[in-house]
């Protein structure tokens, strides 16, 4: 099964639901339009992954950073960091013939995630950071998206309902790039500039 950590236990995800376009500077590096609606996509739980590739399928994998939010009673009740890896290329390609993602974001191990920990405090507090060999190349935070995460839940309880379990990707800040093989990746998760919790991966 493909779990994830929270507390020192282990949970079993129903789906992964991820916010794309979520920050300015990053629909700019990518050159898309800013959207007229919050853009939502899901990566199924077998999605979830232990190691990062650097390639899939002899394709290279892009790194998004991003700051995850674990559902429990209805609301927020954990924070984690977590990596949304995408097929850029297949993406590319299905994105000009307006056919759907999944084949370039729901791929086995395609979502990676570090410990998650208990949190109940403002979720506007929240930011992230993304160090690859300790080189900072992501920095973000609720303040900056588009949706920040109580809009996120409330755009998605629109069309969906999240279980207790289910994982919530907020959206990747700009500096996303290719995995580089061999690369340590180190990202955090912070409330009010003080870390909440941390993750660790090597790219193979
Ligand atoms: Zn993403």
């Amino acid at each position: 099964m493909n779990g994830i950590r929270f507390n020192g236990r282990e949970i079993q995800p129903g789906k992964i639901v991820c916010v794309g376009r979520n920050y300015v500077a990053h629909i700019e590096e990518l050159g898309n339009e800013l959207p007229e609606e919050m853009v939502a996509f899901c990566k199924p739980a077998s999605a979830i992954g232990e190691r990062l590739q650097a390639r899939f399928d002899g394709e290279a994998l892009h790194y998004e950073g991003e700051i995850c939010l674990l559902i429990g009673d209805g609301g927020i009740a954990g924070v984690g960091f977590g990596l949304d890896l995408t097929r850029r290329q297949t993406q590319s390609r299905l994105k000009q013939k307006g056919l759907p993602w999944e084949r370039a974001k729901a791929f086995d191990g395609a979502a990676l995630f570090g410990e998650f920990v208990p949190f109940r405090d403002d979720p506007m507090k929240l930011s992230l950071q993304l160090e690859i060999d300790g080189e900072l190349r992501q920095q973000g935070g609720a303040g900056l998206m588009l949706y920040p995460p109580p809009v996120i839940l409330r755009e998605i309880g629109r069309f969906m309902s999240l279980q207790d379990g289910d994982i919530v990707m907020t959206g990747t800040p700009a500096g996303v790039g290719e995995v580089p093989s061999g690369a340590e990746f180190v990202g955090r998760v912070f409330s009010n500039g003080e870390p909440l919790c941390e993750a660790r991966w090597v790219a193979d």
